[in-house]
Formats: structure tokens, sequence, C-alpha cells
């Protein structure tokens, strides 16, 4: 026996499934240097961590800013960062930063570790 609630007839869709995909879209935003949470993203820009007070860095080449579990790279002529496979990507195209234009190659990269 089935024990169907028939109060409303014109929408028959799982709403149950819809939700379960929704949560683990959500990806959370931690910082990179002491892996607190931080603050949802509204507007473009710089967040600023409210626990360590350093500034999220970001990317960009992909425009999101980089979150703790990433693997991250400094250009080292600039010092600017990046995801590292965002910016191997960008200069076997390029051949430049996308930030200041500086020619750079794969040997200027260098593994970023946030302290
Ligand atoms: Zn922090
Ligand atoms: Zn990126
Ligand atoms: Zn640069």
């Amino acid at each position: 026996m089935r024990t169907f609630e028939t109060t409303d007839d014109t929408k028959e869709e799982a709403k149950s499934e819809r939700t379960e995909k929704i949560e683990e879209q959500k990806q959370k935003i931690q910082c990179i240097y002491c892996e607190a949470v931080l603050a949802e993203i509204e507007d473009e820009g710089p967040i600023v961590c409210l626990n360590c007070g350093k500034k999220a860095p970001y990317c960009e080449i992909c425009k999101n800013i980089i979150v703790a579990g990433e693997k991250i790279v400094q250009v080292e002529a600039c010092n600017h960062v990046f995801h590292k496979n965002h910016i191997q990507e960008w200069i076997k195209v390029k051949g430049t930063c996308p930030i200041c234009k500086e020619q750079i190659n794969e040997e200027h990269l260098r593994s970023f570790l946030p302290k």
C-alpha cells in the first residue's frame, strides 16, 4: 500500500532531490592562511578574512578568489598569485602575467605557501 498525500495534484515533481543537489554545490570558502571560513562572496573585490585580517588572493584568470586547499603559485618577478593550473595554461598561450603583463615563463613560478 502506498501512502501518497494527494493534496496538490498540479505539481508532481520531487523537490527533495533538488535541495540535495544545491547543498552539494555550496563550496566552503576558507582562508588560505588560517582556514577560517570566509563570508560569502557577493561582489567582486578583495575579501578580507575576519579571523587573521589577511586578504584572500584573487586569481585574475578565472576571476575567483583563491581559497584553502587549492594549488597556488606566485610569479617571482611581480609577486602576483594565481591558481597553479590556470597560470600554467595561461603562460603557454600568452607568456605574460595577466595582471602586469610582465614576460614570464614556467621558471618564474614558485609554489606559494601561505604563512
Ligand atoms: Zn584568515
Ligand atoms: Zn584561477
Ligand atoms: Zn604580475
